[in-house]
C-alpha cells in the first residue's frame, strides 16, 4: 500500500477512516463528543481506540491533533498503525496495550486552526490555573505587530516586526512562543481555564492509563524543524526519567531545554498531564515534532489565522487563501513527506514498545 493512502484530506474523512479501521480490527472505541460542529457541519469528537487488554500493565499512548490542523499528520500515523498487522502482532505478544487518541482538538482539525474553539493553544493550556498566569513580556511587546489591524500586513508592519524580532536574544526568541495569557485574540494563548480537550484527555488518562504500571505517550505535532524530519522532543522533569527516555529513544532525543531544540520554552504542555493523572505509573512522554515548510511561512500562516478569527467578515477569497496557507504550513500533501512521517513514526513505536516491555515486566 502507498503510505500516502493513510492520510486524509479533511477531519471528517480522517475520523470516518479511523473509526472504520478500528471496527474492522475489532478494537473498542470510546467517543467523546465535542459541543461544537465542524467546518462541514459534521459531528466533532475525540475518538479513543483501545487496543489490547485493559488489564495489561503497560500502555503506549499515541495522540493526534493537539494542535488541530496538525492532526492530518498524526491521524495518518494512527491509521497506518491500525493497519499494521506485524507491529500490532508484536505489541500483542509483548502485552503492550495501545491507546490512540484521535483528534485531541477536533474543532481546530476540522476548521483548520492550530488553536481550539476559543483560540486556545492546547499545548499551553495544561498549566496550573490556581496560580496567577505568568506574564510573557516578550510577547506583550510584539503582539500588536504580530496580529496587525489589516491583513495582509503593510510594509511598515513587516519592517517593524522584522526589526523587533532581530533585536531579540536567543532566550527572548524562545519565550516569545512559549505561551501568553493576556491576549485571547493573539498567538500561543494559554486560556483562562482548562479547555474541553484538556478535561477530555485527563478523563482518558484516568480511565485507561492511571491503573497501569508503566505508561508511554507520544504526542504528534508538525510545523517546526526541517522538512519531514521528526524531532524527538523531551521535557526533562527528573534525571531518572530522562535516562530512561534516552535509553528508549536514543541520543538524538532533544531536551526541550536544550538551546538546539526546535521547541519553544513552553509552560502547560499536554503530556505533562500524564504525570499528574497517573501518579502511580512510571510515565515517559515525548513530543514527535515533524518539520514542514520554512519557519517564516509557518509564522505568517499563524498570524493570518489569528487575524482572521477577529475578522469574521473578511472577504471569502482572502479567507480561503488564509485557510489554504495554514493547512499547507502544517501538512505537506506529498507522497515523499508522508513516507518520511510514517517511517519515523513506526520506528519510534518499535523503540517505545521495546523500551516499555524491556524496562517494565508484564
Ligand atoms: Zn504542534
Amino acid at each position: 500500500m502507498n503510505p500516502a493512502a493513510h492520510f486524509s484530506q479533511t477531519y471528517r474523512e480522517a475520523r470516518n477512516r479511523f473509526l472504520e479501521a478500528a471496527t474492522r480490527r475489532g478494537v473498542a472505541v470510546e467517543t467523546h463528543i465535542h459541543p461544537y460542529r465542524g467546518a462541514e457541519g459534521e459531528e466533532l469528537a475525540s475518538d479513543v481506540a483501545l487496543i489490547g487488554d485493559p488489564g495489561w500493565s503497560r500502555a503506549l499512548i499515541a495522540s493526534s491533533g493537539t494542535h488541530g490542523v496538525e492532526g492530518f499528520c498524526g491521524s495518518g500515523c494512527q491509521l497506518a498503525l491500525l493497519q499494521d498487522d506485524v507491529l500490532l502482532g508484536q505489541l500483542e505478544r509483548r502485552k503492550v496495550a495501545v491507546i490512540l487518541i484521535h483528534a485531541v482538538n477536533p474543532f481546530g482539525f476540522s476548521h483548520l486552526h492550530r488553536t481550539n474553539e476559543d483560540n486556545v493553544d492546547l499545548n499551553r493550556n495544561f498549566r496550573d490555573f490556581s496560580q496567577p498566569a505568568p506574564v510573557n513580556a516578550v510577547y506583550e511587546r510584539l503582539h500588536p505587530l504580530l496580529v496587525p489591524a489589516a491583513w495582509p500586513p503593510d510594509p511598515k508592519n513587516e519592517a517593524a516586526l522584522a526589526a523587533a524580532q532581530a533585536a531579540l536574544d536567543a532566550n527572548e526568541r524562545r519565550s516569545l512562543t512559549g505561551g501568553q495569557s493576556a491576549h485571547p485574540d493573539g498567538l500561543f494563548y494559554a486560556g483562562q481555564e482548562p479547555a474541553w480537550s484538556n478535561k477530555t484527555v485527563r478523563q482518558v488518562l484516568r480511565r485507561h492509563a492511571a491503573g497501569r504500571r508503566a505508561v508511554a505517550w507520544i504526542d504528534l505535532h508538525t510545523g517546526l524543524g526541517p522538512y519531514g524530519h521528526g524531532e524527538k522532543i523531551f521535557a526533562a522533569l527528573d534525571p531518572q526519567i530522562t535516562a530512561r527516555a534516552k535509553r528508549w529513544w536514543g541520543e538524538d532525543l532533544i531536551l526541550s531545554s536544550d538551546p538546539d531544540s526546535v521547541s519553544p520554552r513552553t509552560l502547560g504542555y499536554i503530556t505533562r498531564s500524564a504525570y499528574e493523572e497517573c501518579p502511580d505509573a512510571a510515565v515517559t512522554t515525548m513530543t514527535l515534532e515533524y518539520g514542514t515548510v520554512p519557519q517564516t511561512q509557518v509564522h505568517d500562516a499563524l498570524r493570518a489565522d489569528a487575524w482572521l478569527r477577529s475578522h469574521p467578515s473578511a472577504p471569502p477569497s482572502l479567507r480561503a487563501d488564509i485557510k489554504r496557507a495554514i493547512r499547507d504550513a502544517f501538512y505537506c500533501d506529498t507522497d515523499a513527506w508522508k513516507g518520511m512521517i510514517l517511517g519515523q513514526f513506526r520506528a519510534t513505536m518499535i523503540q517505545t514498545m521495546n523500551g516499555i516491555a524491556g524496562d517494565f515486566g508484564s
